[in-house]
């Protein structure tokens, strides 16, 4: 029998990673055919080479790669209509719920999509979950981004000239991202509080060495996977208030509150903004859906009063050979369990949870929950 021929795309030039690395080849060789965009890894420091000695063949277009490939990986889309026929499978990282019209790229016959960020959020799936890949790399970067930013120095300096106070970072969401955010700024010796809706979130922010701050009323959706749940306005309101204070005196701001398909919500008004320290930084990491702060424009730096703002939408991409790395295990369990269970599409739970699109048709229910897609 033939072996399943998988594809892996270049992607967009701004995202400086891969989703299998040379070392993902040797670990699919015996069950699949890998052949390879010319230059794939090349931003995230993976050779043609490496990728040749592992075993992978090179294409040299999009259109050779689709036309060799039964599965075709990558993060982002890429607008394939029209241009192939027969069976094909994508899968990536595909952010439907935040952009549910892209669906209609894939509705044509004979096409199955999967998109890992739909990945359940289960023990069985942990080594497919590509979203705390991406979280982790995330809130470890903002941290240096923020840093680098800074016109003060993190940890506290003691010298000849006098003593410099540590930073004060404040984190909001504690969740993947927020974590090693806290875990990061500790290592810079910065002083750390961090909030987040969660209460489950306290013990593992405390476990860090950072201070939980407590807001009492939110609503915990246990129906949610271990997720947030948008809030009542009464709640964010006291919110607002208890984290005025905190807001005023922080060096550093990292937020990173997400709600699945939602946009994102907004804990750093305008007010908060106003009432912060010359010269103090806001990196929000939730910027891509709707941002967490009043001020944020998608990869844009915005100085508002001194303070400046930065709404990064793929700081994984800057240490693309980690996130690579990560990436390509997640990608590689992935495509073992589908090669394992693929006959049973429509019942596995982690197939069932990330197929979008079978035979050319919209199936999965999270998505169809949502707006309808646009024509
Ligand atoms: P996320 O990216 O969706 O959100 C980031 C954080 O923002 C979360 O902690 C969330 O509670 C918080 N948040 C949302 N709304 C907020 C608000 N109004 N105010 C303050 N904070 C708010 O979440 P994530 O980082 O991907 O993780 C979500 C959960 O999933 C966590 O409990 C995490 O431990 C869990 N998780 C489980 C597994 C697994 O079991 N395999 C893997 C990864 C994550």
């Amino acid at each position: 029998m033939s072996k399943v021929r998988i594809g892996v795309l270049k992607e967009a030039p701004e995202r400086k990673l891969t989703v299998l690395t040379p070392a993902g080849v040797e670990r699919l060789k015996g069950k699949a055919d890998v052949l390879v965009q010319r230059n794939a890894g090349g931003a995230a420091g993976f050779t043609k080479a490496a990728y040749e000695a592992a075993g992978a063949k090179l294409a040299d277009t999009e259109e050779e790669l689709l036309e060799g490939s039964d599965i075709i990986l990558s993060y982002g889309h890429r607008d394939f209509r029209g241009s192939y026929n027969g069976q094909k499978t994508f899968i990536g990282i595909y952010n439907f719920l935040w952009e549910p019209h892209k669906v209609d790229l894939y509705l044509q016959p004979g096409i199955n999509v999967h998109s890992l960020d739909l990945i359940p959020r289960t023990t069985l799936a942990q080594s497919m979950d590509v979203l705390s890949s991406i979280g982790s790399i995330s809130g470890y970067q903002a941290v240096l981004l923020a840093a680098e930013r800074s016109l003060a120095t993190v940890p506290m300096i003691t010298s000849a000239g006098g003593t410099l106070r540590p930073a004060r970072f404040l984190i909001m969401g504690a969740g993947v991202a927020g974590l090693q955010a806290i875990a990061t700024a500790r290592r810079l010796g910065a002083v750390v509080k961090a909030y987040d809706v969660r209460k489950a979130s306290k013990e593992e922010v405390e476990s860090l060495g950072a201070t939980f701050i407590e807001v009492e009323g939110a609503t915990d959706d246990r129906n949610a996977g271990g997720y947030a749940t948008t809030q009542t306005e009464e709640y964010m309101k006291r919110v607002h208030e208890r984290l005025l204070e905190e807001t005023a005196a922080a060096d550093v701001i990292i937020t990173t509150a997400r709600i699945p398909g939602k946009k994102a919500p907004l804990l750093v008004t305008k007010e908060m903004v106003m009432g912060m320290k010359p010269g103090a930084v806001v990196v929000d990491l939730a910027a891509a859906t709707g941002g967490n702060c009043a001020f944020t424009e998608p990869d844009q730096v915005v100085i508002k009063d001194e303070v400046t703002i930065l709404g990064p939408t793929a700081i994984e991409s800057s240490c693309g050979y980690s996130t690579s790395f990560l990436l390509s295990n997640n990608y590689v369990a992935f495509l073992e369990y589908l090669l394992k269970h693929q006959e049973n599409l429509a019942q596995d739970p982690i197939l069932s949870a990330t197929l979008v699109v079978q035979d050319g048709k919209l199936v999965n229910e999270r998505l169809m929950a949502l707006k309808a897609p646009a024509n």
